[in-house]
Order: structure tokens, then sequence, then C-alpha cells
């Protein structure tokens, strides 16, 4: 067995085909973890699966719809049936409000197939995977769960309400699942990133990545391997007693 953090651990990441998902599974394969490279784009998972083998990682694609509670307990299916069990989970895959045509709408102006669209993927979506997880983990006798909220989920970003709402939510349900399987050894948290250098940000951080700056204490964005140690760890077995924790990864925004 490997040698690192999360040796011999079987390990699923939600969309891992792209920044931070893709950040974490090229640090949960390096810390010894088998990997299911779960993405809607299954070219672009396939890829990033081929690349962990390509450097001695055992590791799968698998093509999923978040929103889609089906598809999402297939994949969580497909995962047991090729490394036999679930040890580590990141429900990463999300979308930013202006993949729905409503960055920088406010709240009277928001196309209401937007708001359910930015839900169901963010927001749904978690809790589709964090139920079909907790059933696999509850029968092997424990897990460790990490859920993509942001600082979208712990304060009022301008112009953000359907992805405000869905990261407080998820943040939300991490504790509440924190509470309900903590005692069938089960550990839930979330990572709330600021903001990170991925294609979801391109936009805005062209647009306005200056202002974001004044915000910054450590005066930077986060790169997306940044937040994948915090998610190691939070996966590991050195975080035995953390759960139901919020753990911000935002150089400094949140603590003004
Ligand atoms: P990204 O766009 O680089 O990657 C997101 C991945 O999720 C893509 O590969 C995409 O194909 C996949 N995806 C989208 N919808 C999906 C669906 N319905 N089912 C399955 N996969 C789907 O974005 P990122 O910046 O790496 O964001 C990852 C997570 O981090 C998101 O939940 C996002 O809200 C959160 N986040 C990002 C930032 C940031 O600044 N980049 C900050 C805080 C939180």
């Amino acid at each position: 067995m490997s040698a690192g953090l999360l040796a011999g651990k079987a390990a699923l990441i939600t969309g891992a085909a792209s920044g931070i998902g893709r950040a974490t599974a090229l640090a949960f394969a390096r810390e010894g973890a088998r990997v299911a490279v779960a993405d809607l784009s299954a070219d672009r998972a396939g890829e990033v699966a081929a690349g962990l083998r390509a450097g001695g990682a055992e590791a799968i694609a698998l093509a999923v719809d978040v929103a889609d509670d089906a598809a999402v307990a297939q994949m969580v299916r497909a995962t047991v049936a090729a490394f036999g069990q679930l040890d580590c989970a990141f429900n990463n895959a999300g979308i930013a409000t202006a993949a729905v045509g409503a960055g920088g709408v406010k709240i009277a102006d928001i196309d209401p197939a937007a708001w359910r669209r930015i839900l169901e993927i963010n927001l749904d979506g978690v809790w589709y995977c964090l139920r079909h997880e907790v059933a696999q983990m509850r029968r092997q006798g424990g897990g460790a769960i990490v859920n993509t909220a942001s600082i979208g989920g712990l304060v009022g970003l301008p112009a953000s309400s359907a992805y405000g709402a869905s990261k407080h939510g998820v943040v939300g349900l991490t504790r509440v699942a924190a509470l309900d399987h903590g005692g069938e050894g089960i550990r839930v948290n979330a990572v709330c990133p600021g903001y990170v250098e991925t294609p979801m940000t391109v936009e805005a951080l062209g647009r306005r990545g200056s202002d974001i700056l004044r915000r910054v204490p450590l005066a930077r964005h986060a790169q997306p391997e940044e937040i994948a140690e915090a998610v190691v760890f939070l996966c590991s077995d050195r975080a035995s007693f953390v759960t139901g924790a919020a753990w911000t990864v935002d150089g400094g925004y949140t603590a003004v």
C-alpha cells in the first residue's frame, strides 16, 4: 500500500474534471487514494482519470449530472463496484450565477428558471450525493464527506441570491448531516473557498478582480491546489475529531 494521508482509501469527487475538483483529484491520488473522477463532462473526466493512472494511481472516470438523483445513485454504486467501498467523498460540482446568464442580476430581476437551475445543481445535487454516500458509509461503518460551499455560504455577496442561497444551504445541510450521522462514524464538513482562479471565475475576476482583492487580507486570489489541501486534511484520519465544520479557505476574506 502506498504511503500518504489517504493511503488505501476509496474516494469519489464530483466536478472533478476542472478547477478545485481536478486539483483535489490530483492531491488525493498523490496521498494514496483510489479516485473516482465524476463530472458532467465524461470526456474531461476521462482525461483526468487517465492522467492519474499514468502517474501510477488507481482511478476511474464517471459521467454524472448531480442534479439527477438516479444518476447520483448510479455514480456511488459504480464507485463501490470499482473499489469495494467508499471512504471519502468530495461533493464539489457546482455552477456560478453567470453560467445560467444571471451574473450581476439582483433578487427582483432573477429569472425563476435560472434560480431553479442553480439550486438544483448546487444544493439538491449535494443532498443527492450525501444521501447515497451516507447509505453506503453506514453499511461499511464510517467515512468522511466534504461538501464545497463558499464564502457565499457564510456572508452575502452582491447580486448572487441563488448562488448565496444554495451555498448557505450547503453549510446548513453539512451541519445537520454531521449531527445525524456522527454516531455512525461518518464525518461531514464543508469547505468555504474565497475567490479561486478556475474556469468558473475567469470572467468575474477579469471584470472586478482588483475590487475583490481589496477585501482579501492575503492580497491575492487562491489557486485550486490550496483548496485541495484543506479537503485532503478533512478527508484524512488526521481530522478524526472534525465534523460539522464550515472551513474557510479564503485568504482572510471573512475575517473582517
Ligand atoms: P469549475 O467550473 O472549474 O469546475 C466545476 C466542474 O463541475 C466542471 O468540471 C463542471 O463540468 C462540473 N459540473 C457542473 N455542473 C455539474 C453537474 N450538474 N453535475 C456534475 N458536474 C458538474 O469550477 P470550480 O471553481 O472548480 O468550482 C468547484 C466548486 O467550488 C463549485 O461548487 C463552486 O461553486 C465552488 N467555489 C468556487 C469558487 C471559485 O472562486 N472558483 C469559490 C467558492 C466556491
